[in-house]
């Protein structure tokens, strides 16, 4: 363990001030004892001091004109972080606690997830510290243009394709690609993925993470004997994620009885209503305490994250990085939680998996669990080469293949690795060994 005692060290030491990526590399790094056991070599070809440090990392400036016509600067990033395997890929984020330190750990966290996709994409990820929330479609506009007039630099189809994340939506995806195509003179559909239907987008994209993440939790909970019909649901955020995580549910029998925005969540006994939320938060951009209104049996309650009070069945965090943290999580389980697979990206903190695991609840790590967005991000990227369209049908079969695949390879892994019942370590594992083979052929670069 000393070895990789020494790269988690390394990493710490290399990136003060980071936190975030520290713990996505030590989860990760923790695993990993395991596969160099069985292969040295990886250690005398230095694998892990690679893998750990991003290929290229850029910090940009953003000017833009509010509408007040004040000069405003935001702070854009790119960290490409591996193309062993294919082009980087990986979505933008637009939110204010974004800092290189949250762009590391979402990068790092991509090369793996990418990797078990099955699809070839290597990992990035970007994004700025812009917060949408308040902002005129002018302002957005604005904003995207000018992230985008330094961004098209980095990026293109075979080198690196960006998609949406937090804060980026298909309305900010269609203000970039717009730019994209001024700057260069060339409709290349396949540099963003996320896009409108009409202009080279996929069916089923916005609804991919979402519904991905239903289904290999559906494989899970049936292999532990268990089941999503009749289960009462919990689902945090109301985003892209947590909208179609919860039309999903439903549509294989569960309730969803709370979800979230970040200022509060709503428990609706009798089963949201998901026609009340996509109105309220994918067309008029409001906040979930307004569901009260039109849904007046609901029942609001204030404070970030406090919906894990809420007694369920399974729980799945879809909002942001440690929104699940120890004491939430013993709430859970003392409440009969059985099962919580993660939409968002490093959801559960470190101390939050262990109660998990020690108390034997069914746990989907989300470099796993949320892969179907991506891997739909990597069906887009290749309807877009064919210059063709699948069906709903057609992607959404494809999106279902790909999750169970995911979920067969991770508990393989596991169980090759001696620890059957730990997604995370055969998440961990069987990302990495291709990554890792790939690094192999290549050489040292
Ligand atoms: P959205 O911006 O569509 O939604 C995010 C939701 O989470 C909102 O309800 C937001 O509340 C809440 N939220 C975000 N940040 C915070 C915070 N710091 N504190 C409290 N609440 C917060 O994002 P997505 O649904 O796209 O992404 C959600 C998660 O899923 C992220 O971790 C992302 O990395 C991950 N993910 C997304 C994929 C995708 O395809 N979109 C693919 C794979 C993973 P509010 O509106 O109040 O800010």
């Amino acid at each position: 363990m000393s070895y990789i005692k020494d790269i988690i060290n390394q990493v710490i030491e290399n990136n003060p001030g980071e936190p975030e990526f520290h713990q996505a590399v030590t989860e990760v790094m923790e695993s990993l004892q395991v596969v160099i056991d069985k292969h040295p070599e990886y250690i005398k070809a230095g694998i892990l001091e690679r893998i750990v440090e991003p290929e290229r990392q850029v910090i940009f400036r953003v000017p833009w004109v509010d509408d007040q016509g004040k000069v405003r600067v935001n702070r854009g990033f790119r960290v490409q972080f591996s193309s062993a395997i294919g082009p980087y890929k990986g979505g933008i984020r637009f939110h204010p606690s974004v800092y290189l330190g949250i762009i590391k750990f979402l990068g790092f966290e991509q090369v793996f997830k990418n990797s078990l996709t099955g699809m070839p994409i290597g990992g990035g990820k970007g994004g700025s510290n812009f917060d949408p929330k308040g902002k005129s479609d002018g302002e957005v506009m604005r904003f995207c243009q000018s992230f985008m007039t330094e961004l098209y630099r980095h990026i293109g189809a075979d080198i690196d394709v960006p998609a949406g994340d937090i804060g980026v939506g298909s309305r900010e995806i269609g203000y970039m690609f717009g730019q994209y195509k001024r700057i260069r003179n060339s409709f290349e559909s396949g540099v963003l993925t996320g896009k409108g239907l009409i202009y080279g987008g996929s069916l089923v994209r916005k609804e991919a993470t979402g519904y991905g993440l239903v289904y290999i939790t559906d494989q899970m909970i049936k292999a532990g004997g268990k089941s999503l019909e009749g289960a009462r649901v919990v689902i945090s955020g109301s985003g892209n994620v947590a909208i179609y995580c919860a039309e999903k549910v439903a549509q294989l029998g569960g309730t969803v009885i709370a979800m979230s925005d970040s200022n509060g969540y709503i428990y609706d006994s009798e089963g949201i209503d998901l026609d009340t939320i996509k109105q309220l938060k994918e067309v008029e951009r409001k906040r979930i305490k307004e569901y009260k209104e039109i849904h007046p049996r609901a029942e609001y309650h204030e404070g970030t994250f406090s919906i894990w009070e809420v007694p369920c069945d399974i729980a799945f965090p879809c909002a942001t990085q440690n929104e699940l943290d120890e004491k939430a999580a013993k709430t859970l389980v003392a409440n009969g939680c059985f099962a919580v697979a993660e939409g968002a990206n490093m959801p559960s903190t470190p101390e939050a998996v262990d109660v998990f695991l020690s108390n034997n609840v069914l746990f989907a790590p989300g470099k796993a669990a949320n892969a179907g967005g991506v891997a739909t991000s990597a069906l887009e990227m290749a309807q877009n080469s064919m210059r063709y369209s699948w069906s709903f049908e057609e992607v959404d079969a494809r999106l279902k293949s790909i999750m169970t695949n995911i979920y067969r390879n991770i508990s393989t892994a596991a169980r090759e690795y001696g620890h059957e019942d730990n997604l995370i370590l055969g998440a961990n594992v069987a990302g990495f060994i291709k990554v890792a083979e790939a690094m192999m052929a290549q050489g040292i670069v």
